[in-house]
């Protein structure tokens, strides 16, 4: 039977949720910073080397200051996530802002903090020019089309809505220099998930060519390729996940063969990871509250798709470990459901699981990454709280629950009194 770890001990585990009401999400600091160590080691060849964390991916604060700390900027799609880093004191180039159909105040929040404007269409360089006018760095955002095969969560370039086309780009290029433009980018994110290392590597060559084409065209000399994320975790226990070093190694070379000689070193290689950076160090915490047989078994459990949609948003596989059951059989074929009134609510469908019994701790993985993050409250279902297990064993609360209270707060139930 293949099976995941978990970063704390089971005793650790029982004596946190006696404490803390179930449901809820649990972030592990120490791995965190583990693999973040790794990733700015690994591209340490490279000067100026920057990751962006993707904040839509676990867009809490605290998490972003942890990161912080380490060197990590924030790669922002929206007003929240701009005011998210600013809170933060993430501000200026240590913001990139990758949004697409951009709506004006978002552009002018992102010229005000100074952030890298990535552009993701090339009638958005007039927009942004009649809006918050053009800064003096700009990126903008390359979709490749047919010459990319993409995969599964993005899919094919040519059907995705982001990016400029080769043409587009070149021209916007010859645009900007014209209109005063002095600072320039390139930018590409054409895969999610993606678990094959070579891919980054692919697509970090097609982006030095590039560089190498502008160079030639217009003798504009980029500042820096942003890689974006994409960067995939294995959610079944039996994959493996993207080699950093391989990545790194390998793009290294393809720097010193393409960028090197055509005088455009330093390049600045960025990345806007977001699932690799969190995920794997998220865990939904739950507790069995039902069992039910009918046509098929079930397990209910205390959270709900409202903490974690991506099992019933993509059909996406996330382990469960059900806490002190570890070794016993794992011959139990059932459904692992939530409450909501929708049958796609379920966690795992016809999964291998130990007998299992009410109050029993389950434990979903890989939920650090677009878990709480996609969280929503249809069906008047609440988020739960966010904790963050310190290096130093300590639990601390970095996002309370919603409440009622919270839920109804856009409600005014005086002007109700007096509506007939
Ligand atoms: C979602 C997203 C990312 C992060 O992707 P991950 O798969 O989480 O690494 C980075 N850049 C852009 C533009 C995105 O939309």
């Amino acid at each position: 039977m293949l099976s995941k770890t978990l970063p704390f001990s089971n005793e650790q585990l029982i004596n946190i949720v006696s404490k803390y009401p179930t449901p809820f999400h649990l972030y592990d600091e120490k791995g965190i910073k583990n693999n973040i160590d790794r990733l700015i080691r690994a591209f340490s060849w490279n000067q100026g080397f920057k990751e962006y964390f993707a904040v839509k991916a676990a867009p809490n604060p605290f998490l972003m200051k942890l990161l912080k700390a380490k060197g990590i900027g924030a790669d922002c799609s929206s007003l929240p996530e701009l005011m998210l880093a600013e809170k933060c004191g993430i501000t200026g180039e240590n913001i990139m802002f990758t949004s697409n159909n951009t709506p004006a105040n978002e552009f002018k929040k992102a010229k005000e903090l100074g952030a890298v404007i990535n552009l993701d269409d090339i009638t958005h360089i007039d927009f942004l020019e009649k809006t918050a006018g053009l800064p003096e760095l700009i990126c903008m955002r390359y979709n490749p089309g047919p010459l990319r095969a993409g995969n599964a969560i993005i899919g094919n370039p040519e059907e995705a809505k982001y990016g400029f086309t080769k043409e587009q780009l070149l021209e916007g290029y010859r645009i900007l220099k014209s209109k005063g433009v002095k600072r320039f980018g390139l930018h590409t994110m054409i895969a999610s998930n993606e678990l094959h290392s070579q891919y980054f590597v692919d697509t970090a060559t097609m982006l030095f060519e590039l560089a190498v084409e502008i160079k030639n065209k217009f003798d504009i000399s980029l500042e820096f390729v942003n890689l974006g994320g994409g960067f995939g975790i294995p959610y079944r226990p039996e994959q493996q996940p993207v080699d950093i070093e391989f990545v790194a190694q390998n793009v290294k070379a393809a720097y010193e063969k393409i960028v090197v000689p055509a005088s455009l070193h330093p390049l600045k290689i960025f990345l806007e990871c977001g699932r690799m950076v969190t995920g794997p160090y998220g865990f939904l915490v739950s507790k069995v509250i039902h069992g039910k047989k009918t046509y098929k078994s079930y397990i209910g459990l205390d959270a709900c798709m409202a903490n974690l949609m991506r099992p019933a948003l993509y059909g996406a596989y996330h382990h469960i470990t059900v806490v002190g059951k570890e070794n016993e059989p794992h011959d139990q074929v059932c459904d692992v459901v939530g409450s909501l009134c929708e049958n796609n609510d379920k966690f795992a469908i016809n999964r291998n699981l130990p007998k299992v019994a009410i109050g029993d701790i389950f434990v979903i993985h890989d939920a650090g990454a677009h878990g709480h993050a996609m969280g929503f409250n249809y069906n008047g279902k609440l988020r739960s709280a966010e904790y963050l297990l310190r290096e130093s064993g300590d639990v601390v609360e970095i996002r309370r629950a919603e409440t009622e209270k919270d839920y109804f707060a856009t409600l005014d139930f005086e002007t109700l009194k007096e509506f007939s």
